[in-house]
């Protein structure tokens, strides 16, 4: 007999919690893409992503899930042979650069390995001895959804710049943007991709490729692909060109009613500092039920951790027994441990991640937690005490003005 008959709560990082607002807001007939409102609607919505980006540079938008603005960032900017210094720090950062050896695109892999961020001084280094220019662009994460690793954005710009180097900074915030800060502008980043599905609470299907002047100016396309090209979509002539084809209607009504709730009612410095306490109330369950050393958190430094996803590894079997316990005698469903071992073997059941992005309030974290509290006793997995208490501690200290 279950208890989890009741309101699920997918708590992986990505897809998130859609609020119902947003799903509600899909719930109608389809629009006239000729003239209307969804052009009207659709002009909203770009100045509104960039404003949760920080940027006054371009956005296209892409009918596509998080790989599709790898696809399109790389079409964008380099050609078939081009070099690029690919960051890895975890799972998705070499994820984009196998895109890039996909289109034929010559990728180093600089790796920092499952349990840290990207090292400045040895990008620095890299970027010094590339005497002839060699490397066109710097890709990395902000933050890798794997190993829950937060890289410091803009250390990476200043190691470029110190190197005095040419090549364009592109960063992947796909699990990052509406999460933690991010200052595209400020920090100089040249490329930014991300996508719908995470921060910003709406159904997986659009993708967002947001891009700067030296960007533009850095391009030297030979084969320019009439579909992925960003500069119909940014500036289109014609009300299609946005989309290269039909728009996506009901996935533009979510995203407006979601940047709504960011932008206009909530704010997004609002919704950093409140993906920020809950970030650190999980991490105070974590410790908490890790003073038996069952659990440890994936990255050991507070500052250097997401603040949407964490990422955490257990003796044997335990990352295993809270995913299934969670999911199917409570109704929570916990994050796997992508990238730290293979399915299928021993090692996978020592690792899960909790998602922590998105549509949440109190009750939904405290209820994540609660799931795992409850199902550290019930098989009796050795755990500390006052791990609730210890959330709700450092959630009540949020600064509510
Ligand atoms: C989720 C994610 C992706 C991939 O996005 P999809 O929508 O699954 O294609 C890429 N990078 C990061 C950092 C992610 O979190």
């Amino acid at each position: 007999m279950s208890l989890h008959h009741g309101r699920t709560i997918l708590a992986i990082p990505g897809p998130s919690v859609m609020p119902e607002r947003v799903i509600r807001a899909m719930h109608r007939a389809s629009p006239n893409i000729y003239e209307g409102e969804m052009i009207d609607m659709t002009a909203t919505i770009l100045p509104d992503l960039k404003k949760v980006a920080r940027t006054s540079g371009n956005v296209a938008i892409y009918i596509g899930n998080g790989h599709s603005a790898w696809e399109a960032s790389i079409n964008n900017t380099l050609n078939k042979g081009d070099k690029v210094l690919v960051l890895g720090t975890g799972r998705f950062g070499p994820g984009w650069g196998d895109m890039g050896k996909s289109l034929g695109i010559d990728v180093e892999l600089m790796d920092f390995g499952m349990h840290s961020d990207a090292d400045p001084a040895r990008i620095y280094e890299r970027l010094r001895a590339d005497k002839s220019n060699e490397i066109r662009a710097v890709l990395t994460v902000q933050t890798d959804t794997a190993s829950s690793v937060q890289n410091d954005i803009p250390a990476i710009r200043k190691a470029i710049n110190d190197a005095n180097h040419p090549a364009l900074f592109m960063v992947d915030c796909i699990a990052s943007l509406g999460c933690e800060p991010h200052e595209m502008d400020q920090w100089g980043v040249d490329v930014m991709v991300s996508a719908c599905q995470k921060g910003l609470m709406t159904p997986a299907g659009l993708a967002f490729v947001f891009f700067n002047e030296k960007a533009q100016k850095a391009r030297k396309l030979v084969h320019p692909s009439l579909y992925w090209d960003w500069t119909t979509r940014a500036n289109p002539d014609v009300y299609y060109q946005h989309f290269g084809g039909t728009a996506p209607t009901h996935h533009l009504y979510a995203l407006r009613e979601a940047l709504d709730m960011i932008v206009h009612e909530e704010g997004i410095e609002n919704v950093w500092a409140r993906h920020e306490t809950f970030a650190n109330a999980i991490w105070a369950a974590i410790d908490a039920w890790g003073d038996t050393g069952t659990m440890w958190h994936n990255i050991k430094s507070h500052s250097k951790r997401s603040r949407g996803v964490s990422s955490v590894q257990t003796t044997p079997d335990v990352g295993g027994i809270l995913r299934h316990d969670c999911e199917f005698l409570a109704g929570v469903t916990l994050g796997i441990g992508l990238g730290m071992a293979q399915p299928n073997t021993p090692e996978y059941a020592q690792y899960f991640r909790i998602g922590h992005m998105g549509h949440l309030n109190v009750h939904m974290v405290m209820g994540t937690l609660g799931a795992i509290d409850f199902s550290l006793k019930r098989n009796n997995i050795p755990h500390g005490d006052g791990a609730l208490a210890a959330a709700a501690k450092v959630m009540a200290d949020h600064n509510f003005n």
